[in-house]
């Protein structure tokens, strides 16, 4: 039975005592009196013992109570409700903390989701925060993330006089930060207007320029009342009431995103007369990806290889919003900036030594056609013209561009499709040797067989190395990239590394190539380059290839629009940072530490063929092909988030991952096979 929609809207002001209390007692008042059974909760209480929430006269409640005691619509629903309560008189980090007392925003919406459930008859919850809009409730939260993690809108509450103006713009930029909505403004006085002149310029200015600042919020004012008469305020709040009571009966907005997604939208890979089963993701923070209707998933994806620091970082939406402000975007040719700058030299000084000159692609497909097009530039600059071909092992996966495409596996990749639009490329067989297992030098032997009888055609020979990902999360030998990389230079061939999956730490090294101590000619970076923030991605290659391509005046033939884009720069740099400072080599060790003994148990399991864990990669491999939507549906009940492919079903989280998330998608993947969810 899905769960009723919470509906709530969470007042807050723009500082302490600037009227929340009143504003939220006559909206009360005014939903009741227009049929809607609304309740106000104070989640947060402060100054107030914890059995006294709703009668000390320094509590909150007794207001709203008071506010609808003459009319009684609603009998079966109390007015007022308050849900923690903290005997000191100050912010609610330092009320808790008194009490030897913890609180968290999630902790918080969990308890409001109980009451609300509990609370069967109610229509909407008015939920009054406990000081300002940031007033916080620990080291990292705030009151905006209350409202974030019920995904409700405001009601702001902004004093009208000197100073109006400026407060609102921060609390505006606040609000923008945590991706709030504003449902309502109300500006209130606490004071009486005093009839000067300058006094009441200043006044109606703040409410003309917030009208028109918000242009689509209605902006309401409560006037300075000495006896309140609450049936003359409620009237004041009309506008806002009507928009409240329509959200209340709006239809559920995730089944209508489904449908609209299915009339206009394409998925990765999918049909759109069978479309793919598809949920609603509203938000996302840490290591949870959170559903429109409220249920939280345990990311195991890192949406993609990308979101190694999890979602929303604030370091890396603050390198975000700072260089919005700054410039989000020049064009590349001719202007050059400095988060492009220091992001090249960053990547350079992280990289095998010798490759020192990047190329900024914004994408990892076109990273790897633009490694492709220095291949061949680089050939031609030698005088080998027809050295036109690629090598690349079965297994492979590159992207979906036609040049990628042509460089990935030939038989699960998309070769049917396109075969005759195809560069012909050439393919060796798979490194076979385990990256578990002794080195078995015959495994480079397939590789000679190509170079004795084709070197000539050869530019470059492109693979990811240590891991192929997207073909068959795979792990082999590194000592097979050494010898591989000896018959490339024997053979005059480039080596093209393709790192978008492996770079960044993932498994167990900054980037794979290290495993193996090879530097090859050229590589390709991205996926987690930018923390899974922005897609941007980048080429590197060595000053020999730079040089080869450039002599006698030739350029090297590739510009993307988006190149180089400073925000993809600037959140990438932030990315960079976050990983030296939470010593991704220790966060990777722990996962795979954790993948090992999670994943344990599906050894054995009946259709499973392999299991296989490396750095914070955690790989089930099954005999047959698994059910992906059936699955996906089986994991989601479950709280967790793990797609699986073909014959996969793997773990990648992001470095993050708190010990216990890592056992419950384990636990999942482990359960989901022992019923059979995988089954056709
Ligand atoms: C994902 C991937 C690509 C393609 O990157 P996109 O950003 O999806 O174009 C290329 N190579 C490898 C190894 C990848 O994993």
């Amino acid at each position: 039975m899905p769960e009723r929609p919470l509906r709530a809207v969470f007042v807050c002001g723009t500082g302490t005592d600037v009227g929340k209390t009143i504003v939220t007692a006559t909206l009360l008042r005014a939903l009741r009196t227009t049929g809607v059974a609304a309740q106000a909760v104070k989640p947060v209480q402060t100054g107030v013992k914890a059995d006294e929430g709703l009668t000390s006269p320094r509590a909150d409640a007794p207001v709203y109570a008071q506010a609808v005691a003459d009319i009684h619509p609603f009998p079966a629903l109390a007015p007022a409700a308050a849900l923690r309560c903290f005997a000191l008189p100050v912010s609610p980090h330092l009320a808790a903390a008194a009490e030897n007392a913890g609180l968290s925003a999630s902790g918080l919406c969990a308890d409001i989701r109980k009451h609300w459930r509990l609370h069967k008859t109610a229509d909407m919850l008015l939920l009054e925060s406990a000081g300002g809009l940031c007033s916080p409730l620990n080291e990292n939260e705030d009151m905006r993330d209350i409202a974030a993690g019920l995904d409700i809108p405001l009601v702001l509450v902004c004093p009208n006089r000197l100073g109006t103006l400026s407060d609102l713009g921060c609390a505006l930029a606040a609000i923008g930060e945590k991706g709030l909505s504003l449902a309502g403004l109300v500006m209130t006085r606490s004071f009486p207007v005093n009839g000067d002149e300058v006094e009441t310029l200043i006044l109606e200015d703040n409410l003309n320029a917030t009208r028109a600042r918000l242009a689509d919020v209605p902006v309401l004012a409560l006037p300075y009342f000495p006896n309140f008469v609450w049936e003359d305020m409620a009237g004041l709040l009309a506008p806002l009431v009507e928009k409240l009571r329509i959200a209340i009966r709006a239809p559920l907005e995730e089944n209508d995103l489904v449908r609209r997604d299915r009339k206009t939208l394409w998925h990765p890979y999918s049909s759109t007369l069978e479309p793919p089963v598809l949920n609603v993701a509203s938000r996302s923070r840490g290591n949870r990806i959170i559903l429109a209707d409220g249920r939280e998933l345990v990311d195991g994806m890192s949406s993609w290889w990308a979101a190694i620091h999890g979602y929303n970082h604030p370091r890396l939406l603050d390198a975000l919003r700072g260089q919005a402000g700054r410039m989000p975007h020049v064009m590349f040719g001719g202007l050059t900036h400095a988060p492009a700058v220091e992001l090249a030299e960053r990547l350079v000084r992280r990289m095998p030594e010798g490759l020192e000159r990047v190329f900024f692609a914004d994408s990892g497909s076109v990273a790897v056609e633009v490694a492709m097009k220095m291949a061949l530039q680089y050939q031609q600059g030698k005088g080998m013209a027809g050295r036109i071909r690629f090598l690349a092992p079965y297994g492979g996966y590159h992207g979906d561009t036609l040049g990628a495409m042509s460089v990935c596996d030939p038989v699960a990749g998309m070769h049917g499709l396109f075969a005759r639009a195809l560069p012909g490329q050439i393919f060796m067989e798979r490194p076979r040797c385990r990256f578990d297992a002794p080195f078995d030098p015959a495994s480079l032997d397939d590789a000679r067989r190509v170079f004795d009888e084709r070197a000539e055609e050869i530019a470059a020979v492109i693979l990811e190395p240590v891991v192929q990902g997207a073909g068959g999360m795979w792990f082999y030998h590194p000592d097979y990239l050494l010898g591989l990389a000896q018959l490339c230079r024997a053979a005059g061939a480039l080596l093209i590394f393709d790192e978008i999956a492996t770079g960044f730490g993932r498994t167990g090294r900054f980037f794979a190539a290290e495993w193996a101590g090879v530097r090859p000619d050229i590589l390709c970076c991205g996926k987690a380059l930018t923390g899974g923030t922005l897609t941007m991605a980048a080429t590197a290659c060595t000053e020999e290839v730079a040089a080869g391509i450039c002599a006698d005046g030739r350029v090297f033939m590739h510009g993307p629009t988006f190149m180089g884009n400073p925000l993809a720069c600037s959140v990438a740099l932030a990315s960079l940072d976050l990983l030296e400072e939470n010593h991704w080599r220790t966060q990777v060790a722990c996962l795979e530490r954790q993948l090992e003994q999670g994943l344990v148990f599906c050894r054995g399991l009946p259709d499973v063929s392999d299991v296989r864990v490396l750095g914070a990669i955690g790989v089930v491999e099954m005999c047959c092909s698994v059910n992906t939507s059936v699955l996906q549906g089986y994991f989601v009940d479950k709280g967790v988030w793990i797609r699986p492919f073909g014959r996969l079903i793997y773990l990648m989280p992001p470095y993050i991952t708190p010990a216990d998330d890592v056992a419950r998608l384990c636990a999942a993947v482990t359960e989901g096979i022992r019923e059979g969810a995988h089954l056709p």
